[in-house]
């Protein structure tokens, strides 16, 4: 079956065709560098990972493209706030969503295109909109007319018509004085709030908006039109609209975008986890708390990217327990011998690419994979080759063993069983691995001496 994504503009699953045959453009709609992200942002890395894996496993070259904003009104009044220059300031945050993808186990874009070393890019695409009269400058800026785009609205389907002041917290707070309301910035005068943080372009001394990175940004790397584009939903309306109305107004290129896809949300108590309610936790608060960088993931993977994700820390707790027991069976299972029959992987494989191709179900995917760790349709070696051949796309590193951190008092435990061991004190021994079970751990003896895992 071939790959089938649900394509927000036509709110349909669609074929996926690209613009170059075998190859796969994708632009994610990356962070504010002003603070480390949430665990509600990491949700929309990892989709976007398991988007790039799945499209590599259908045979496609991905280039993707994710931006890092390190300018806008956030991280200017945050830099200022803590004394520092703005480069200096925002390069701590990237830094910390750098290993926070690492983490994460998320492949990194090809590209990670930075706003502010993107203003010539931007000041042209400003230019040719100026001349095609699609902006206009007032006092303060200079604006996009989304009255002199005809498609306005085709995205979110919002009708320019029914626009009214409050639609979005985003649109508000670029608000100036504007020939209609949702009319939002392309370049931003310089003002005595920005201090140091200007451009000195043709446009004027002044910086950029923030719609108008992300056409510019994309368009340089993956061309007047490319395939993919992912972003939260909330990121539809008005920030995806407006990255239409830039573009296809700019680049006379339609569609720009071919595919757009979308994911939902991680609530907490059936409310967006946001920073502005409070209610989130950043990657730190989770491991913090005795949870690995995979029980998140593996948590992540278990709900479909268009369906709200609700984080409770008994859904984690819930998410940690089955990553370990996969990650137990697996560790029993590589010890298999057995001869594997090519037949029955490939057989086993299609069927979880299937599964995938019709619009990433990953959940599905976890569950046909539990199914044949469960069945005994097939033997243990041919198991292992299928679970490492999952994890392409899962990105659970389940091949790995995983570094555990053992208590002092454990290892006291493993050296005296060790001892008793070579005394061939098998009482004691025996003794010392029920305290060490007692205590979570558990020995195993190999051929390669002992091995300590979690229960
Ligand atoms: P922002 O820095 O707010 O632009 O967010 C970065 C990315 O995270 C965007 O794609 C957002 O749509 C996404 N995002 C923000 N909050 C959440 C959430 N609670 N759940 C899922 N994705 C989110
Ligand atoms: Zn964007």
């Amino acid at each position: 079956m071939p790959l089938k994504i649900y394509n927000t503009m036509s709110r349909k699953k669609e074929v996926f065709k690209p613009v170059k045959e075998g190859q796969a453009g994708m632009y994610v709609c990356g962070p504010t560098i002003y603070d480390y992200v949430h665990i509600g942002n990491l949700r929309a890395y990892v989709f976007a990972d398991i988007l790039r894996r799945i499209l590599k496993i259908n045979g496609y070259k991905v280039k993707e493209v994710m931006n890092l904003t390190d300018v806008d009104d956030k991280t200017i009044k945050n830099s200022q706030k803590a004394g520092m220059k703005l480069k200096e300031f925002t390069k701590k945050y990237e830094k910390g969503f750098l290993e926070n993808i690492k983490d994460m186990n998320i492949e990194k874009p090809e590209v990670m295109p930075k706003a502010t070393e993107h203003i010539k890019e931007m000041v042209a695409l400003i230019k040719k909109l100026l001349k095609k009269g699609f902006a206009y400058k007032t006092d303060d800026g200079i604006y996009y007319s989304i009255r002199k785009f005809k498609d306005y609205g085709k995205l979110s389907k919002i009708k320019k018509e029914n626009l009214k002041a409050g639609a979005s917290e985003r649109v508000l707070k670029d608000e100036y004085d504007k020939e209609h309301v949702n009319d939002f910035a392309l370049w931003k005068f310089w003002d005595e709030n920005d201090g140091d943080v200007f451009w000195e372009t043709e446009l004027g001394k002044g910086r950029p908006g923030w719609h108008i990175e992300c056409s510019a940004m994309s368009t340089k790397y993956l061309g007047k039109q490319f395939d993919i584009h992912t972003g939260g939903v909330d990121l539809i309306f008005p920030h995806h609209e407006n990255e239409i109305a830039q573009s296809e107004a700019g680049f006379e290129k339609k569609p720009w975008v071919k595919y757009w896809l979308h994911n939902e949300w991680v609530l907490v108590d059936g409310k967006k986890m946001s920073k502005s309610l409070g209610n989130y936790y950043k990657l730190k608060d989770i491991t913090d708390r005795g949870y690995s960088p995979m029980d998140l993931r593996y948590f992540y993977l278990s709900g479909h990217y268009r369906k709200p994700l609700n984080f409770t820390f008994t859904n984690l707790e819930a998410a940690k327990n089955t990553y370990q027991r996969l990650k137990n069976i697996i560790s029993e299972i590589k010890k298999s011998k057995e001869k594997k029959n090519k037949k029955n992987i490939n057989a086993a494989y299609k069927q979880f690419l299937e599964i995938l191709n019709d619009d990433l179900n990953v959940p599905k995917a976890l569950s046909f994979m539990w199914e044949i760790l469960r069945e005994n349709k097939l033997n243990d070696a041919e198991k292992y080759e299928l679970v490492l051949k999952f994890d392409k796309v899962f990105g659970l590193k389940l091949d790995k063993e995983e570094k555990i951190k053992i208590p002092a008092e454990v290892k006291k435990f493993v050296a005296e069983r060790e001892k008793a061991r070579k005394e061939k004190n098998w009482k004691l021994a025996d003794e010392l691995r029920e305290k060490i079970k007692n205590a979570g751990y558990y020995v195993d003896d190999t051929g390669e001496g002992w091995k300590i895992r979690k229960l």
